[in-house]
């Protein structure tokens, strides 16, 4: 039997946005999601809530996927877990920093389930999952089939995968398989983490990673928050070259031909907005690509705010920030600006 349950979802979202939710269902097996029947209501594959503002005061019905576990192989070059989506992100990379097993660390303190981890292929101080993924198990609703889709399949690029475009809402992740190489160097491109030297080892790198983070972001259980609400928006070399020609100090990053990333923080700071508060929903006041909720934010509060950052960056510098966070009303996601049909950035 799948575990059915109903009632407030606060504590499974980090913006801790009071929502009723009709019809849970946990899934600690594969066994379970074969006899599920998928409900004709809209559904939402709910991880921890670290990435997901729910805009209602209802939520659809959710799916948790709270299969465990994990199992380690080697061959002579290289690690392979296979990982239950259930398990905490941060937990695996803490699990095989401290069993020599190394290339995660990078990865540390970012939160979250396991199995939304390839949903938007998180991604740190130079590093993303795609980097260490083989491949990823994905339970599909409409064939109830398991299937096992190599990294190459999986469509990874900045903040995005195919879990969530084409395959958005038709499966579940059920497990992920990481190939860890025996052979390691640390990656220490990222500011603060240059600090360290070549000699780093992998649980110094870990620990400087948490430090940075700690001292940057707020703590989802201190300060109710989801890390980055936008995306950093990428813009072409000409709309880039008009905005140096403006602003010559903006932040850059090029992404090869024609493609320019802008800092969505930067932007927003330099629209005034950094530590704006809008009732208990705000622009954090150290950390500008991160809105927070003081406590008595609604969902709708937090859009509210959301939708002003985007008109007011749209407004000053022409560029469209694109929400990072999965929005979800009562009839599942939806975009953040309902009327939202043209993009600025090309
Ligand atoms: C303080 C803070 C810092 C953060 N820093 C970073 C960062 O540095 N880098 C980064 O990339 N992200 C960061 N994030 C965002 C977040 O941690 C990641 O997106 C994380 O992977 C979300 O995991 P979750 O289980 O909470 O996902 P949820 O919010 O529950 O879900 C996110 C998406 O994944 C889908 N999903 C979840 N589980 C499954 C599954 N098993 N099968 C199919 N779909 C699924 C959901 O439907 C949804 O679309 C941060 C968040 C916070 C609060």
């Amino acid at each position: 039997m799948n575990n059915l349950s109903s009632g407030n979802i606060k504590a499974m979202n980090t913006m801790a946005i009071n929502a009723y939710c009709d019809q849970l269902i946990e899934i600690t097996s594969l066994n379970q999601l074969m006899a599920l029947t998928i409900p004709e209501q809209p559904v939402y594959i709910l991880g921890e809530g670290s990435n997901t503002l729910f805009v209602d005061s209802k939520t659809p019905t959710l799916i948790r996927p709270n299969i465990i576990g994990v199992k380690v192989s080697e061959t002579n070059t290289h690690f392979h877990l296979n990982v239950g989506a259930g398990e905490n992100w941060h937990q695996l990379v803490q699990y095989t920093v401290a069993n020599n097993m190394f290339g995660l660390e990078n990865l540390a303190l970012i939160p979250g389930s396991v199995g939304a981890a390839p949903v938007q292929n998180i991604g740190a101080y130079g590093v993303e999952f795609a980097n260490f993924c083989h491949s990823v198990e994905w339970f599909d609703f409409e064939t109830s089939e398991q299937l096992e889709l190599p990294v190459a399949q999986c469509q990874f690029s900045y903040r995005d995968s195919i879990f969530k475009q084409a395959l958005k809402g038709k499966g579940v992740i059920t497990s992920v398989n990481l190939s860890l190489p025996k052979k390691w160097q640390p990656v220490l491109t990222y500011a603060g983490l240059n600090e360290l030297n070549d000699t780093a080892t992998a649980e110094q790198v870990m620990n400087k990673v948490i430090d940075i983070r700690n001292s940057k972001l707020p703590d989802p259980k201190q300060l109710a928050n989801v890390g980055s609400f936008f995306k950093n928006p990428v813009v072409t070399q000409s709309v880039f070259n008009k905005l140096q020609a403006q602003y010559p100090d903006i932040p850059f990053y090029s992404q090869g031909e024609d493609q320019i990333k802008l800092a969505a923080g930067w932007l927003i700071d330099q629209a005034g907005l950094k530590g704006y508060r809008q009732g208990d929903a705000a622009v954090h006041q150290k950390q500008a690509l991160v809105l927070v909720n003081f406590g008595g934010a609604t969902g709708q509060d937090i859009a509210a705010l959301a939708e002003l950052v985007v008109e007011t960056v749209a407004k000053k510098f022409a560029v469209t920030l694109e929400p990072e966070v999965r929005i979800v009303g009562e009839h599942g996601e939806r975009l953040l600006i309902k009327s939202e049909s043209q993009c600025l950035n090309q």
